[in-house]
Order: structure tokens, then sequence, then C-alpha cells
């Protein structure tokens, strides 16, 4: 804690892996011997610099920029890039963290990073978020690459912001190098599929928790949380495998709709219009909206916490579980608080932690990095056979390293020792570095 002051969700991440991977730690003394633990928990590299840009009435502004190469025992760093006006250097290693252990579930060559910048791109014109691309690339450019790290988009990064990021790198460094972001558009190196993954994602992963006790989608209410990119797939999958999303929300509030959610308009306010949640009212006006409201008031047999940290505390918890809830798929990065996690494990309810159940996007991702470095492009159906096959993979080993660690259905212990596990593996065999 005193090497890292005022990082609190960086200390909730590590306390979370550190809590669970007790029996791995007693069953490999040459982890210890080597350090492992505390290597881990130390970043590689961490990079801060300046962001210089300049609006559209001239008015210059500086914000932060961060890059955090958490560690490449298993390959190049990869994670995304957030935007948003709440991210600090804890944030970065919070994610970069549970980066690691996310990327090693999936079971592909990637090692875990993240970056971003406190730049809040809401409210901003398109010239003003280009040049604030531009200038937070003309740093960036000389820490990654096709080899060495490879971010993608998180939090208010999406295809506009991965497109202007490209452009500058392309600009700059004279490469067409379309492995060195993930993420990108379908037109210049994207692949099928990336940008539905992570919600889809957790949809099949949550599919595999509930099959794993015989249940299954259908007829299931489900309350998504967010509308951003996790949220808006998750809502579409869980149509298509036969549940009825009821609710969805922003950080202004929720909408609920018991004929369930509409999807194509839903897609129209947030990904076309930019808008508030509360717009999809306009053409749905028998619909609800709850301004302020905790999301996970709304009755359901499953939540998808998909918006951001730390979004579902210990009382919403407690009122999932009245209402029935039984299981929990974490679209977003750790949204569910301790005390939280701790209420819904109690009560048995199936909890899909987020560096198993959203590891989805850095999967298609890797996905993407192979299409690039094959210079091929992949049909949409195989790409989501491919994703559907990792998160079930995914699935498999955290429940099955569950059960041989004597801890059966809980994914929280099985997703925290199979990561370490191979990252801890990779990390020896590798020597001191
Ligand atoms: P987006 O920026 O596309 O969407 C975020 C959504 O969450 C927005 O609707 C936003 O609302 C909402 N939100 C933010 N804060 C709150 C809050 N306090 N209460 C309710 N809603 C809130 O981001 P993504 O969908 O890409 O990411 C969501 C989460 O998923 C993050 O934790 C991210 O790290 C994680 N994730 C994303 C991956 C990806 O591939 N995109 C991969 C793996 C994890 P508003 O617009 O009002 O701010």
């Amino acid at each position: 804690l005193a090497r890292n002051p005022g990082e609190p969700e960086f200390h909730q991440a590590v306390r979370e892996v550190l809590e669970s991977i007790g029996p791995a730690v007693d069953k490999h003394p040459d982890y210890a011997d080597a350090k492992i633990i505390e290597r881990i928990c130390e970043p590689e590299r961490q990079i801060i610099f300046r962001v210089p840009w300049q609006d559209d009435r001239g008015e210059i502004h500086i914000n932060r920029g961060f890059r955090v190469e958490f560690n490449s025992a298993l390959g190049p760093y990869k994670g995304g890039l957030r935007f948003h006006p709440s991210v600090l250097l804890g944030t970065v290693k919070f994610l970069g963290f549970e980066q690691v252990f996310k990327n090693a579930l999936t079971g592909l060559p990637i090692g875990g990073a993240k970056g971003g910048s406190d730049f809040d791109p809401k409210g901003r014109s398109d010239r003003e978020v280009m040049r604030f691309c531009q200038s937070f690339m003309t740093e960036l450019a000389r820490h990654i690459g096709e080899y060495t790290d490879v971010p993608a988009g998180d939090v208010g990064v999406g295809a506009r912001e991965i497109g202007y990021l490209f452009g500058q790198y392309k600009r700059i460094t004279n490469r067409y190098e379309s492995g060195v972001l993930t993420g990108k558009g379908l037109i210049y190196g994207g692949a099928q599929v990336r940008r539905e993954a992570t919600g889809y994602g957790c949809t099949f992963f949550v599919e595999e928790m509930l099959r794993a006790r015989g249940e299954s989608f259908d007829g299931k209410d489900v309350v998504v949380s967010g509308s951003g990119n996790v949220a808006i797939y998750t809502v579409e999958k869980v149509y298509q495998l036969g549940g009825r999303v009821v609710a969805c929300s922003d950080s202004t509030g929720y909408v609920r709709d018991e004929k369930g959610i509409d999807i194509e308009l839903l897609k129209y306010v947030k990904e076309e219009r930019r808008e508030r949640i509360s717009a999809y009212l306009e053409a749905r006006s028998d619909a609800d909206f709850v301004p302020g409201g905790s999301v996970w008031e709304v009755p359901c047999h499953v939540a998808m916490p998909s918006a951001t940290q730390n979004e579902l505390t210990e009382a919403d918890a407690i009122r999932l579980v009245r209402n029935g809830c039984i299981a929990v798929g974490e679209g977003a990065n750790m949204p569910t608080t301790p005390e939280g996690v701790r209420v819904l494990r109690e009560a048995g309810v199936a909890f899909g932690p987020g560096k198993a159940a959203n590891a989805g996007g850095v999967a298609a991702s890797a996905l993407e990095m192979q299409q690039n470095a094959s210079r091929d492009s992949w049909s949409f159906e195989y790409s989501e056979e491919r994703l559907r096959d990792i998160m079930r993979g995914i699935h498999a080993r955290c429940f099955e390293t569950a059960e041989e660690y004597g801890m059966p259905g809980d994914y929280v212990a099985g997703a925290n020792i199979a990561g370490y596990a191979r990252v801890a593996e990779a990390m020896l065999a590798l020597g001191l570095v």
C-alpha cells in the first residue's frame, strides 16, 4: 500500500487476486522462491505524458496520458485505452493488472497493459476529438508496435477514436502497421465481430454458467447496466439466446421497458445520435426513465453489469438476491464491489468475474492481430464461432480449476488461479527479467 498511495482501485484488484491464489502458491513453492507475486504486482513500465490540444475556439487544453505496460511474459502488451475525466494512474494500473490475468485466461499469446487519458470526449466535436487523438498518439507512437504493445478501445474510445489514432500513427511512422491497434474499422484492417465481442462473449460465458446448472437464457429476464459498446452487444446476444432485457442505463439513470428493450432503438439513440438514454422514451413513451436510479432495483433472473467499476454494491447485491437473481456476468471491469461479490457468492448466485466473463473483447482483438499478420480477413460467422469456442474454453478453465482446488462453482477462484498459474509458468521460464 505504501508503495502505491492513493490508488484504491489498484489495491482492490490486487487484494482480490491475492486472496484467492493461496492454494496455487502452496502447491508451487518455486513460484514463491522466484518472487512471482512481488514481480507480478509491479508493472514492467509506466508511461505518463502531457497531451496538449486546441479546441474549436482556439483555447488550449492540457490533458494527461498514460500507458501502463504491466506484463509481457506471454506476448506483446495488450489492453485498451480509456478516455474519461475520472482516469488517474491508479485506474490504469487496476485495469492493467486485471488485463494480465484476463489475457492469460484466453489461452492466446498476449501480455497485459492498459492506458488512457483524463480527456472527456463527451460534448466535443469530431474535430476536437481528432486533434486530441493526434496529440495523444504523437507521444504514444514511440512506445507501441505490433511486436511491442498493441492498444485497443475501452470507455470513451470507440471506432472513431481508433481511426484517428491509427491515422496519426501511420502518418508519423510512415508504416501501414495494421497490427499496432485493434478495434479498427473494417475498411482499414479491422476484424469482424471485434465490435460485438465483449458483449457477445460475456453472454456466451453466462450461457455456459447457466448450462452448468441445467439452465438457459430461455424465458429469463435480464438487466444490463450501461448502454455503451459492451452493453449494446450484450443486449443483442441475450435476445438471440432467448432471454429478454428489461432495463439498461447510462450515468444519468435507467430505462425500464417491460416489453423488452428495443435493441434497434437503443443502437439508434446511443450509436447514431450519441444521446442520453432518456431519449429512448421519445419513441417508446410507455417505457419508464428513472433519473439517477440504480438499475439493480429492477427484478431479473440474470444481471450483467456492463458500465464501470464498483457500480454494483452490497445493497444492490442483496436486492438482486431477494428478487430471485440466479446469475451475474461482469461485462465491465470490476463492476461489483468486494462486499457485493461476497453477498452473491454466499447466496449461491453463479458469478462470472470480469476477467473471465468479459475476455471476449481482447480475445477478438488477438484474432484481429492474427488476421493482420497474415493479411487475411475472416467471415462474421467464422469469427463468432471462434469467439464462442474461446469463451467456452475460458469457462471450462475456470470451472475445472475451481474443482481441482476444492472450490466447485467458484469462478473467481478458478479465474484467478488459472490466470496466475499461466503467467507464473511463463515468468519462471523466462528467468529473472
Ligand atoms: P462505453 O464508453 O462504450 O460505455 C460505457 C457505458 O457505461 C456508457 O453507457 C456510460 O454512460 C455508462 N456508465 C459509465 N459510468 C456509469 C455509471 N456510474 N452508472 C451507469 N452507467 C455508467 O464503454 P465500454 O462499453 O467499452 O466499456 C464498459 C465497461 O466494459 C468498462 O468497465 C470497460 O473497461 C469494460 N470492458 C470493455 C471492453 C471493450 O471491448 N469495450 C473489453 C473488456 C471490458 P455515460 O455515457 O452516461 O457515461
